[in-house]
């Protein structure tokens, strides 16, 4: 069997009574190419808070999954705030930001240029450097890095004034591509912002222009859209968080069902970890799970480096 199956996602999955495995269903991300099914002596869920509830969502009637959509497993999964994020990414074809008005740190001891921080919808504005701009003949700027607030403002922008939504945004995969190139509207908006930052209240007008006609290209992702339905996640207050983290490792026992099946089935990721927002977090809690469940050694001292929440 191919080891690494693209562009489906599990949708679906049950416990088979006589082989003791669990049946796997996929469905295609896109097109209408009917469902397949994979068995497995164990499930990895390696996906965060948003996919499993789609998981739930499309489950079968009556089958393993559908106990993902269990009171007590719903508690421990919305455990979790999930954060929003949105970026948007130009490039110039002059370095407008060296010599205008209020220019941006370029000299930083951690030799990264930047970043401008404003209460405006860019929130946060990152300038390449030198040596990175030498690798294209454009200066790239990530013109917005807007963690938390502001996702819906930039969204307002994805479409042109007149033009009227036609995929749903629950159907908008926009994080699984590589980027959408900015609308009119968008980069009218992103380069009057910068315009605001850069030259100030008197100079907006010849600053907007300035910023405008250098705008080579620019693209836009917002990581809130499904299947992930958030850039990063946090832990929500009122909950025993030691607990969340080693029990929601094996999501379907957490229902107490005594569903046969229930133990084979892990979720792992950064969500449900101590270093969320980190890759680290997503190895941790992985790890955790081979060492804990699977008789794995751990690669690091975990004395000193807990995988997960030492408590408990
Ligand atoms: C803009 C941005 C910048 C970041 N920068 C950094 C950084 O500099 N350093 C850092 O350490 N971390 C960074 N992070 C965080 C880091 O990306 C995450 O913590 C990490 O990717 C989480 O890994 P994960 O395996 O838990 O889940 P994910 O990376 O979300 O992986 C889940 C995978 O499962 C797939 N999937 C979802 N549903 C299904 C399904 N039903 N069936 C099959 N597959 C499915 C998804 O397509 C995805 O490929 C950043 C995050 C964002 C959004």
């Amino acid at each position: 069997m191919n080891p690494v199956i693209l562009n489906k996602r599990v949708t679906s999955f049950d416990f088979d009574n006589s082989t003791q495995q669990i049946n796997v269903t996929c469905e295609p991300t896109y097109g209408s190419e009917g469902a397949s099914s994979y068995v497995a002596d164990y499930l990895f869920l390696c996906i965060p808070r948003r996919a499993v509830e789609l998981i739930g969502q499309t489950a079968y009637d009556g089958t393993l999954a559908k106990q993902l959509n269990n009171s007590q497993v719903k508690l421990y999964l919305e455990s979790v705030i999930e954060q929003p994020s949105y970026k948007i990414g130009i490039s110039c074809d002059e370095p407008w930001f060296e010599n205008c008005t209020y220019p941006p740190r370029l000299d930083t001891p951690s030799g990264a240029w930047g970043p401008t921080v404003t209460d405006l919808p860019l929130r946060q504005i990152y300038y390449f450097t030198p040596e990175e701009q030498a690798k294209g003949k454009n200066y790239a700027i990530l013109a917005s890095y807007d963690d938390m607030r502001y996702t819906s403002f930039w969204r307002q922008f994805e479409l042109n004034t007149t033009q009227m939504r036609t995929t749903p945004l629950s159907e908008d995969f926009q994080p699984l591509s590589k980027g959408t190139p900015l609308t009119e509207g968008m980069k009218r908006m992103v380069a009057l912002q910068l315009a605001h930052v850069h030259y100030g209240t008197s100079e907006t007008n010849s600053g907007f222009n300035q910023i405008y006609n250098s705008i080579t290209e620019g693209y836009y992702m917002d990581w809130s859209l499904n299947p992930f339905g958030a850039g990063y996640h946090a832990w929500d207050a009122h909950y025993e968080i030691c607990d969340v983290m080693q029990r929601i490792r094996k999501p379907l026992m957490v229902a107490n069902s005594g569903l046969p099946g229930a133990n084979q089935v892990f979720l792992s990721g950064s969500a449900y970890s101590n270093d969320q927002a980190w890759v680290e977090g997503a190895f941790c809690t992985a790890e955790s799970v081979l060492t804990e469940y699977f008789g794995f050694s751990p690669l690091v001292n975990t004395t000193t480096y807990p995988l997960i929440c030492a408590c408990g």
